[in-house]
């Protein structure tokens, strides 16, 4: 505060302006998002932003990046410790059970477009608020499902015609396969425990499977060769597995196994896939990730239920939009018509025109600072719009508009009282 008077205050960092120049693509690539979303018969569900801590600590789990280091916490007049939400499935989950969504017929598949919160370290692609298109499927757990949901989400990078997308398959098992798996992996990772970052030290102990996941060079080094998951598969989830593959290979979709990629949870079971962006700028290039989750719902106190879905990163789909030079839908519409009025009671009757025409749907604008008849041309002009309207004392006397076709040059004079209807002709 220099004089008391004048604050200078900023956006925190990690968080980001949409100025309307940015917000046209925004709004595309939700409506992109919407249509197919719907296309494959998702309904949208809005929950709150922010939620009581305990539904990620136990949604999201407690060994994970994101509760243990990553939320915004704070506590209410009332001493409720809330958190501002950090990813959307642990709000689906328990929106499901809270309202039982899961007594109407199933499966239930919702999603949701929204900011999430993470503080995080800023750097390109990572911000601490940013915003997701999650998809989730409550209540079968047929491969058809997994199929299906990872189709929706190669669909929507074909749709915006993305290149060089690639999407990665593995399957994390079950409780009970992941059991032999933790006792191998352990058995190899104990061997490197030396030359392993502090963080994945750590992470032997609580949850090794993380270890593979590891972005640290040195550690994906060291962790390579280690057994897969593949090996340990139980048959039940050796034939889930299978049967996803052969559901996409149906389609049509391609993807490579990467048997490195693990959502290290003890809720998510069977599938796990991610897609990346082999050119995108910078190291954040997974876009979308996603799998199943069958004991989540159960874990928020729901009735045991299976749960298939992704989460995608826009801020980081709309940089690759924007490296790709893809342009987003048709831009701006421009309006038909802009008014321009000179004087007081010409605004008044060019009002009176803007307001009936608004009413009818046709698009146009008003010049509101009462500037001279040239620059409120060039404003148009500039505006792209079909026709100026201009209204000024002489027209006013005559009870007249001066139509002017921008492009053409060409003019009509149209009497104030069917200028309403004469531009509605024009526009449909
Ligand atoms: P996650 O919920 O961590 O699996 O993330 C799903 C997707 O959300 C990622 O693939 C990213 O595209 C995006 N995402 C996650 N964290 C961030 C972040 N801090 N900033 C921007 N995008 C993010």
């Amino acid at each position: 505060m220099r004089d008391g008077t004048h604050v200078s205050i900023q956006r925190i960092k990690g968080t980001q302006d949409i100025l309307p120049e940015a917000s046209r693509a925004w709004q595309e690539l939700e409506s992109v998002m919407h249509r197919l979303t719907g296309e494959y018969g998702f309904q949208e569900i809005r929950t709150p932003v922010f939620e009581a801590t305990a539904l990620f600590v136990r949604g999201v789990g407690e060994t994970s990046d994101i509760v243990e280091k990553e939320m915004y916490t704070f506590e209410d007049e009332g001493k409720r410790s809330l958190t501002l939400r950090p990813e959307g499935t642990a709000s689906v989950c328990r929106a499901y059970v809270e309202n039982k969504l899961y007594g109407l017929p199933q499966p239930q598949k919702l999603y949701y477009i929204g900011p999430m919160f993470r503080s995080e370290n800023p750097q390109a692609g990572r911000f601490r608020q940013f915003h997701q298109l999650g998809v989730e499927v409550l209540g079968v757990d047929n491969p058809l499902v997994d199929a299906e949901v990872i189709q929706l989400a190669v669909q929507i990078f074909h749709a915006l015609n993305i290149k060089g997308m690639e999407l990665q398959i593995n399957s994390v098992g079950c409780p009970v396969c992941r059991a032999d798996h933790r006792e191998v992996l352990l058995a190899f990772l104990e061997r490197k425990r030396q030359g392993l970052c502090g963080l994945c030290q750590g992470r032997l102990e609580r949850n090794p499977m993380r270890v593979l996941d590891c972005k640290n060079a040195r550690c994906q080094e060291l962790t390579e060769g280690a057994p897969t998951t593949f090996t340990s598969l139980c048959p039940e989830c050796r034939d889930h597995f299978d049967r996803v593959q052969a559901l996409l290979q149906t389609a049509d979709v391609a993807y490579t196994l990467n048997p490195r990629l693990v959502r290290g949870l003890d809720y998510y079971r069977k599938t796990a896939f991610e897609i990346v962006v082999a050119e995108a700028a910078g190291t954040q290039n997974a876009l979308c990730g996603g799998g199943r989750y069958d004991a989540l719902v159960e874990e928020v106190g729901g009735p045991p239920t299976p749960g298939m879905g992704f989460a995608l990163g826009m801020e980081r789909l709309l940089k690759v939009l924007s490296d790709q030079k893809i342009e987003l839908g048709e831009g701006r519409v421009p309006p038909l018509a802009a008014l321009a009025a000179l004087g007081q009671s010409a605004q008044r009757s060019a009002f009176r025109i803007l307001s009936q025409l608004r009413r009818k749907g046709v698009p146009v604008t008003m010049d509101v600072m009462g500037r001279s008849l040239k620059s409120q041309l060039r404003t148009a002009n500039r505006d792209g719009v079909r026709y100026t309207v201009i209204i000024g004392e002489d027209e006013m006397e005559r009870g007249v508009a001066v139509v002017r076709h921008m492009l053409e040059g060409e003019q009509w004079e149209v009497g104030l009282e069917e200028c309403v209807e004469w531009l509605e002709r024009k526009y449909r």
